[in-house]
């Protein structure tokens, strides 16, 4: 059994599932195109708490945690068991790292996990798990995190951060950019040099990212949709990751994938 990757997908408005766009073509091939998983673990943006916490719910729920969308998406299921006592084990293994973990007996699935999954596993028969992320804490702190999970991919446990390598939502809902708009320079830059570096294998500028890439502070006014990078990155391997998908939705939304592993 080789390590399964880390990986970072950017999940885009909650309509990636029925809005036709490469990104949805891509993700819903990128599956099968993996060795099937033992376990899913996913570091969603929208699933912020103040100490590392992972969902260890037996069936989690779908949480439907968006506004004024199409009822269809409101109806959408995705049934995968969760993996209560893969969750106690990560709790102890970052309480181990010195980080204060804690497990969630009830917490469900949000749509940065339930989205992608579902055109990535449609079956829903993988189990999966969440970990949280903290807007209270640095990019490096999400990288020593992803360093600490490392381990679970020899275990066969896929890493997906899920999240978005641009996310100005302000920008989104400005009713300047349609669903296919081309992305303006703004974002096509930052977009650009975070691939550049990822291929560089340079650590360190990535999470230096919002600070000092292109137009960092515009594509993520808040660092939500970029800390899963983090983690995901931190739980690759050392050296450069590869960006398997590049393309955009509403013109400024990059929806990106990275593989972190050789
Ligand atoms: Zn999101």
């Amino acid at each position: 059994m080789s390590p399964q990757p880390s990986l970072f997908v950017s999940h885009g408005a909650p309509t990636l599932m029925i809005d036709p766009s490469p990104a949805r073509d891509f993700l819903a091939g990128l599956g099968a195109s993996l060795e099937p998983p033992k376990a899913i673990l996913v570091i969603s943006a929208h699933f912020n708490a103040p100490r590392p916490t992972l969902t260890a719910a037996a069936q989690p729920e779908t949480i439907h945690d968006f506004g004024g969308f199409p009822d269809e998406l409101y109806r959408m299921q995705y049934p995968a068991p969760g993996a209560p006592d893969l969750a106690a084990r990560i709790a102890l293994a970052l309480n181990a790292a010195g980080f204060d973990a804690a497990t969630h007996p009830a917490r469900g699935l949000d749509h940065g996990a339930w989205v992608p999954l579902m055109l990535l596993y449609p079956e829903a028969d993988i189990p999966v798990l969440q970990l949280s992320i903290s807007m209270n804490q640095s990019p490096q702190w999400h990288y020593e995190l992803g360093k600490a999970l490392r381990p679970l991919r020899d275990e066969g446990v896929l890493i997906i951060g899920s999240g978005g390598a641009t996310h100005n939502l302000r920008a989104v809902f400005s009713g300047s950019y349609r669903l296919d708009s081309p992305p303006p320079p703004w974002v096509s830059d930052f977009a650009g040099w975070l691939a550049q570096h990822v291929e560089a294998g340079d650590h360190a500028a990535i999470l230096s990212a919002v600070g000092s890439a292109p137009h960092g502070r515009e594509n993520h006014p808040t660092m939500d949709h970029i800390l899963p990078l983090f983690v995901a990155l931190g739980a690759g391997d050392d050296g450069p990751g590869q960006r398997l998908h590049h393309s955009t939705t509403y013109g400024v939304l990059a929806m990106d994938t990275y593989a972190f592993a050789a």
